[in-house]
């Protein structure tokens, strides 16, 4: 088997050949390889060839591929069957993991995925408030829901347009998109719509547009504003909830939102998503309460035993700071060999995230981010993977670095960065 024929066959019966846009390396002008296995911080494609991943299905596999303690979890939960439907000790059990790390969520409730748990989220701010509109910010990810695929046009802050067909005119314009770390802009919009807005989202560390962390005090400043305006704010830690560290990026920079997103690492591999916050507003929500919200797999069984196991995994000393170094040395490395080489090149990194960017400076948002060269990421991320090293495949994602990611790794990595580098 090949990748070229998988991919052929793939193309024939699945919509644009895969099941999620960007694994289709069209923005990297490639096709995909096809995996047969992963271990550890590698896959294996179905002609043999090894790659170092850099992707860990999107951040959901933070300790990397088959580990030990997440495979032996799943094969005991497997034992007792796959779901029943109808409650199991596993779900409290992961809901105490998650409310220990996360002390603004007193309570949880489980779905399938992230896109889902923000869709829920939003409906329990529109409730709790009985206002429509939602702020978010310009090349912020929070899942494929209507009224999340809104695009912001040029200027300070513009009502939502649909980004996609088939997004009705009248659901994009109940959502308002500003510049991430511009304050000034939240506030203006906060003013134009007073008592309009149900809820400000926010990736407080910005994972979608490549990486973008928080200006100091940017945070804090949605805080106070959102709480002038009874505005529920909410977390989306899909990506950074247990990934910056134990608790997320609220832990990080000490700033708590009313209702918290997690998804990717929670499931330990599976389809999980959550959301939570304070007893009073999570008590809003069906059966206690009236706003209506249901899942046939929530609370999968499989997948809490494997997100429980990984939770236990993380809990383990020591974990985050290697993490946080391994990505450290990377950033580093990059960096100095981007410079002998004369390749303009810039790198946020937070934790066990990274993005390099083809630009002077690193962007402060999606919009100078916008403006690195993503022509020279699509040669860069072709070379590296041909050298065996798999990057996201668009410039506008993170690397995410695994537990399973060592010195070696990153070596190895810094070693394909000098030959991918050369007349680029
Ligand atoms: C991936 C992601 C989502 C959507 O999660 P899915 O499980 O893909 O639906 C939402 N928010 C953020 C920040 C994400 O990175």
């Amino acid at each position: 088997m090949t990748n070229a024929a998988c991919w052929r066959k793939a193309r024939r019966v699945l919509a644009g050949g895969v099941n999620s846009p960007v694994r289709s390396f069209s923005a990297v002008g490639s096709s995909p390889f096809f995996v047969d296995r992963g271990e550890g911080p590698y896959l294996w494609d179905v002609e043999g060839k090894r790659y170092l991943d850099y992707v860990g299905s999107w951040g959901a596999l933070i300790l990397g591929h088959r580990h030990p303690a997440v495979m032996r979890a799943v094969a005991g939960a497997l034992r007792n069957g796959t779901c029943f439907g109808t409650p199991t000790p596993q779900e409290t059990a992961l809901a105490e993991a998650i409310t220990g790390a996360f002390p603004s969520m007193e309570q949880v409730r489980f779905v399938s995925s992230g896109t889902e748990a923000v869709m829920s989220a939003i409906r329990l701010a529109r409730a709790k408030t009985s206002r429509s509109k939602v702020l978010k910010f310009e090349g912020a990810y929070h899942g494929h829901a209507d009224s999340l695929l809104a695009r912001a046009g040029s200027g300070m802050f513009t009502l939502g347009l649909p980004s996609s067909p088939g997004v009705p005119l009248h659901v994009a314009a109940d959502t308002i998109s500003v510049s991430f770390n511009g304050l000034k802009g939240v506030a203006e919009a906060v003013r134009r719509h007073r008592r309009e807005i149900a809820c400000l989202i926010v990736e407080p560390v910005m994972a979608n547009s490549g990486l973008i962390p928080p200006e100091p005090g940017f945070l804090e400043g949605l805080r106070r504003l959102t709480r002038e305006e009874g505005i529920v704010l909410i977390f989306d830690e899909v990506i950074t909830g247990f990934r910056l560290c134990y608790g997320g990026a609220q832990k990080l920079y000490g700033v708590e939102p009313d209702l918290t997103v997690l998804g990717k690492a929670i499931g330990g591999g599976f389809p999980v998503g959550a959301y939570g916050g304070g007893r009073k507003l999570m008590g809003l929500l069906s059966p206690a309460g009236p706003v209506y919200q249901a899942g046939t797999l929530s609370g999968h069984p499989v997948a809490m035993a494997a997100g429980l196991a990984t939770l236990e995994a993380l809990r383990r000393p020591g974990v985050y700071r290697r993490l946080n170094e391994r990505a450290g040395q990377l950033k580093k490395g990059l960096l100095a060999l981007s410079q002998r080489a004369g390749v303009p090149a810039a790198v946020h990194q937070t934790g066990g995230l990274l993005t390099l960017f083809f630009s002077k400076a690193a962007p402060r948002n999606a919009a100078q981010a916008k403006r690195s060269d993503s022509r020279r990421y699509a040669r860069y991320f072709r070379r590296m993977l041909k050298e065996g090293v798999y990057l996201p495949p668009s410039s506008f994602e993170a690397w995410f670095i695994s537990a399973a990611h060592g010195r070696r790794q990153i070596d190895e990595t810094l070693a394909a960065h000098r030959a991918a580098l050369r007349g680029l």
